[in-house]
């Protein structure tokens, strides 16, 4: 059976690999080099107590001072603010509390099984090396702070997040690096995190051409060289943009893309923050946008965290990574196309000291700035599922603030749907056509 995945991000890339592993013949859609997009900068955690959703009731209160303050977690560019709209006033509808509630359940189902779905996997893509499993930890500088977030971490321990509070001195005695303004340090020793993001990307892909090219009984020979889109190997990693689907019997029979039309049994949707347009020639119109992230990462700092650290306040994260010390997060609205505002990168490192006091500005001066664009859907879950016009596509995005965490699971969850297995868990929650179905007409771009 040939199925093409459209984008080759760290959700794409998971969803590859776990059909050729079941034999799939598979041809992996992009642009761009695999894990160029958003899978390859983030925060590299795999948190799979990020299940509380991104709307809780007092975030509304907190909104305005984040808003004005050019350092805080949230910002909206203001030409942006009209188009935003209609999803914050959506983001605004999920925060109720039982709404909340449900997304968290639902959430919990697709990040629970996150080890058992990566670890095989990595294994598989020779990537497990990539993989920490010794926690993270939420820094606070005040009990207030720690209490104004009451809700998530409630949502988390009641759903059995271990989660080992440290105050006062048994704060530096879990990591002597740490500022002595945190007053509570909230470690959740069983998440983890990737050395690595777009390692794993690459590894991935590695092993999707190697899967390939054994079934087809080549060699894996000169795989490395269809990483940079050079010499690719087109008949797998296709290096061009979906631009739409031909429709035969109800079914999509190709992808158009910008070389030329894929004959395909089955399609699968995972393009991320782009995914929209071609989500709606599928059938589906859902209310994607872009909160877009930024990340420096310092690539010689003399001190480097015992885990990776959640500045609370500022709602970003400070991994040890093989390339350095990577501070990543915060939140803007822009859209897909406005170029990146790299005072928010700076920010980070104005915040820095809030963790790690005794780094430099001599460490701050080696360090690389990048944007991504996370796919965020208002109600904070992805939409992981069967078009509701085409049975043979099958729709995987809108995987915001966890698409690393929950990307093999989600392969798994697609195989399963392509194969007319039953998911192993609920996928209601994750409809496609759970904000209303698209217009036609279906057939072409
Ligand atoms: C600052 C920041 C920190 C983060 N930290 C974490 C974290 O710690 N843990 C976690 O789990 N998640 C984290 N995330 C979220 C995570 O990075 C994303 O959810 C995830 O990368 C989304 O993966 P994706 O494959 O859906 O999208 P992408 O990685 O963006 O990939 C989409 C791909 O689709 C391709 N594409 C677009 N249009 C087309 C087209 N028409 N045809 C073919 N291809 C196309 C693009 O070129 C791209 O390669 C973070 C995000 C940010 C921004």
């Amino acid at each position: 059976m040939r199925v093409a995945v459209i984008g080759a991000g760290v959700v794409g890339l998971a969803c590859a690999a776990t059909l050729a592993q079941r034999g799939y013949q598979v041809r992996l859609i992009d642009p761009d080099p695999p894990g160029q997009g958003c899978s390859g900068g983030n925060a590299g955690l795999f948190s799979l107590s990020s299940f509380v959703p991104l709307a809780l009731p007092g975030a509304w209160a907190k909104a305005p001072g984040w808003l004005t303050d050019p350092q805080g977690p949230l910002t909206i560019r203001p030409a942006y603010l009209p188009r935003a709209l209609p999803w914050l006033w959506q983001l605004h509808r999920s925060s109720r509390v039982d709404r909340v509630v449900a997304s968290a359940n639902a959430m919990h189902a697709l990040l629970a099984p996150t080890w058992d779905a990566w670890l095989p996997l990595a294994q598989w893509a020779g990537a497990s090396g990539l993989i920490r499993r010794d926690g993270w930890a939420a820094a606070y500088r005040s009990k207030a702070a720690l209490d104004g977030d009451a809700l998530g971490w409630r949502l988390r321990a009641e759903r059995g997040i271990r989660i080992d509070t440290l105050t006062g001195g048994s704060v530096r005695e879990f990591d002597p690096n740490l500022s002595p303004a945190i007053t509570h340090l909230l470690h959740l020793p069983d998440q983890g995190h990737c050395l690595d993001p777009l390692g794993l990307c690459q590894a991935l892909a590695r092993a999707v051409l190697a899967q390939s090219k054994s079934a087809k009984g080549g060699s894996a020979q000169g795989v490395l060289g269809a990483m940079d889109g050079r010499g690719a190997d087109v008949s797998v990693l296709v290096p061009a943009r979906a631009l739409g689907f031909e429709v035969r019997d109800g079914r999509v029979a190709q992808v158009h893309t910008e070389r030329g039309a894929i004959d395909v049994d089955a399609v699968v949707l995972a393009a991320g923050a782009f995914s929209g347009p071609l989500a709606e020639q599928l059938g589906t119109r859902v209310p994607l946008d872009t909160e877009r992230g930024y990340h420096v990462t310092l690539k010689s700092p003399s001190v480097m965290p015992r885990v990776p650290l959640l500045e609370a306040a500022g709602k970003w994260f400070a991994t040890p990574m093989t390339a350095g010390l990577r501070l990543a997060g915060t939140v803007e609205f822009a859209g897909l196309d406005a170029p990146p505002d790299w005072r928010r990168a700076e920010a980070l490192l104005d915040q820095l000291p809030n963790l790690l006091p005794q780094l430099s500005h001599s460490d701050v001066g080696h360090a690389d700035r990048w944007m991504g664009r996370r796919p965020s859907l208002p109600d904070s879950r992805p939409v992981i599922g069967r078009s509701p016009r085409f049975a043979n596509a099958v729709l995987a995005f809108g995987h915001a603030h966890v698409g690393l965490t929950s990307a093999a699971m989600t392969g798994r969850l697609v195989a399963q749907l392509l194969a007319g297995e039953r998911p192993s868990i609920d996928l209601s929650p994750f409809a496609p056509d759970r904000f209303g179905a698209a217009p036609g007409p279906w057939s072409r771009h």
